[in-house]
């Protein structure tokens, strides 16, 4: 099934319409006069959605430009998804609970500090050869962030973001499991 949908943000005093285009698997996203069209593919391992349209650029981070302007794949894709202006995060990064540069699933983003986004860096090197090796679909750093829980959601909104049960999110809120965060 394919879901499409619209959305307008300001880019350089202009309105660009956006056209959004997502099935499980795929997400394509287009506008007038686009010279290529983004494609972000999921990754079944994580569900990460990954650009294959645009390469990378050294700083690891996929880069579109639109009215000359170069913009960051995961933050476009953050504004359309959420409905929020561009403008409106400038200053903010946009972090990846998920620790994967590339990945632009708006479920995965989350806007924070200069601050929070160093630890989560180190949150995410401290726990690259712990348990994101193994098949455990949680790391540290999810935990921590399912804890806080800063933006408010609901448990299923987390049970489906790291695809694991509702159960399994209700342990840790409850410091049943993962102990050694608390
Ligand atoms: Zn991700």
């Amino acid at each position: 099934m394919i879901n499409t949908f619209m959305n307008s943000l300001m880019i350089d005093y202009d309105i660009i319409f956006f056209t959004i285009k997502q099935t499980d698997d795929i997400i394509k996203i287009t506008y007038k006069n686009i010279k290529k069209e983004i494609v972000l593919k999921r990754n079944i391992k994580n569900n990460c959605f990954e650009c294959i349209s645009h390469q990378l650029l050294d700083d690891g981070y996929s880069r579109v430009k639109i009215n000359q302007k170069g913009i960051r794949l995961h933050r476009l894709v953050y504004c359309l998804f959420h409905n929020i202006e561009l403008n409106k995060i400038k200053g903010l990064v946009i972090r990846h609970m998920c620790g994967s540069k590339n990945c632009s699933n708006s479920k995965h983003l989350l806007p924070g500090t200069h601050e929070q986004n160093a630890w989560d860096r180190k949150m995410h090197n401290m726990t690259a050869c712990g348990e994101r090796n193994g098949s455990s679909k949680l790391n540290e750093i999810a935990v921590m962030c399912i804890r806080d829980n800063e933006n408010g959601m609901p448990d299923d909104y987390y049970a489906d973001m790291y695809g694991v049960t509702i159960d399994t999110i209700k342990r840790i809120k409850q410091g049943k499991s993962w102990k050694h965060l608390l």
